[in-house]
């Protein structure tokens, strides 16, 4: 029995992994969620799953939730705050911990698991983006297993060797490939970019996700948080990951090996395999997935992504080789600028200029610690909060 904690429990990620937990109630038991304000879906899944802890933020919302689980009869204890995501983490009883709260929000709990050497699920891509350094560090240390979640990099994962060690030429690699379907804006007129709507950017061809990956996935933003990731999950440098456009979304990335072999993971864009996959590594479960029909799938296209088009991309990169604390700069000003987006208040285009902007304006700092890190994105938010300003006045 693996016992767990779901951060971000109802969430697009934190939904689908109750969805693949509940077929194997014999595999896996939940001892905690948690959830930002989301009462009513958290309540619902506190009395399906009997959690022995639920965790909101808000002191509102949680006194709300404690009145209904009391009326339920349920005993569900509910915390509230930052500092109760840690604590629900680091519990002894505690095997492993599925990290999909979104954002920067996520990087504390997620970081408190690794100290604590438990299994991590890793969804929450900007935990590696902002301090990839200090949380590998972190991983290394306390012996923590860690499970990439984000579907490019369970395919990796799955196309490397068993036991990786972090050596891609001593492996035989060659490249990794990263896939991007391009998002809903991968043939939109260039012009016609600058009145895109928020519900319009969020309206992925082929996953359903979160509102705020899903503005990634249209600028680009994501592959380029995603380039990030790999280079800290698999020791890859910024020259040995090549993004490649795959609208179909069918495969999940490559390895390719300097025999020429190109090993690929396929499958249907649905997130409860990679979940499936962490949750039982190195078995294999069901996971409710369909199976992948090939001969409805019939093409396979490809083709090189269009820096122009999508500049968050190329700023990704940049930071990415201007390392320290760059790329938790770029997250943090992503953030801001997407927020304004989802709040009409600036344009799509005005994401990566607001971006490029903070990127270029603010200087590279070495990381040694989570401080470090953190005082960059500080600064980096308010940066970004003043050029929205200038651009909305
Ligand atoms: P989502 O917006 O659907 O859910 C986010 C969850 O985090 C919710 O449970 C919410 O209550 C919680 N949350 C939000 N802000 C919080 C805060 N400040 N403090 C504590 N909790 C907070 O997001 P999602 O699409 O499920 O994505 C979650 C993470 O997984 C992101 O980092 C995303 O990049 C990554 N990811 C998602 C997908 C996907 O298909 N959705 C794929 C790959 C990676
Ligand atoms: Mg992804």
């Amino acid at each position: 029995m693996q016992n767990l904690t779901i951060l971000g429990s109802t969430g697009s990620i934190g939904i689908s992994t109750l969805d693949v937990v509940a077929r194997h109630p014999d595999k896996y038991r939940v001892v905690a969620l948690t959830a930002n304000r989301q009462v009513d879906l958290l309540f619902r899944q506190c009395v399906q799953f009997k959690p022995r802890f639920a965790v909101l933020l808000d002191v509102v919302t949680a006194a709300q939730l404690r009145a209904m689980l009391c009326d339920a009869g349920l005993k569900t204890e509910v915390l509230c705050g930052v500092d109760a995501l840690e604590q629900v983490c680091v519990l002894t009883e505690v095997d492993a911990v599925m990290a999909a709260i979104v954002g920067a929000a996520g990087l504390r709990p997620t970081l408190a698991a690794a100290k604590a050497g438990k299994k991590i699920l890793l969804a929450n891509k900007e935990t590696l983006v902002m301090a990839g350094h200090v949380f590998m560090d972190a991983v290394r240390a306390s012996g923590s297993a860690l499970l990439p979640i984000d579907s490019e990099h369970n395919a990796i994962f799955q196309a490397l060797p068993r036991g990786y060690n972090g050596d891609l030429k001593g492996n035989g690699v060659r490249r990794i490939l990263l896939t991007a379907s391009g998002g809903p804006f991968r043939n939109t007129p260039i012009e016609a970019l600058q009145h895109v709507t928020p519900d319009q950017a969020c309206a992925h061809p082929n996953w359903s996700m979160g509102r705020k990956i899903s503005v990634d996935s249209a600028s680009m933003m994501n592959k380029g948080l995603e380039v990030i990731e790999a280079h800290w999950l698999f020791n890859a440098s910024a020259d040995d990951i090549q993004v490649v456009i795959h609208p179909q979304s069918v495969i999940h990335s490559l390895v390719e090996y300097v025999d020429g072999s190109v090993i690929a993971q396929l499958g249907n864009p649905d997130m409860r395999t990679p979940i499936a996959y962490g949750l039982a590594y190195p078995e294999r479960i069901d996971s409710g997935v369909a199976a992948l029909d090939l001969f409805k799938v019939a093409t396979l296209d490809f083709a090189v992504p269009d820096f122009e088009r999508f500049p968050c991309l190329a700023l990704a990169y940049q930071a990415l080789r201007s390392a320290g604390t760059a790329p938790a700069v770029l997250n943090a000003a992503n953030e801001i600028a997407v927020a304004a987006f989802l709040d009409n208040k600036i344009s799509f285009l005005s994401i990566p200029a607001v971006v490029e902007d903070v990127l270029n304006a603010l200087p590279v700092n070495s990381v040694t610690c989570l401080d470090d890190v953190l005082e960059a994105d500080a600064c980096a938010r308010r940066a970004a909060e003043n050029k929205i300003s200038l651009l909305i006045k």
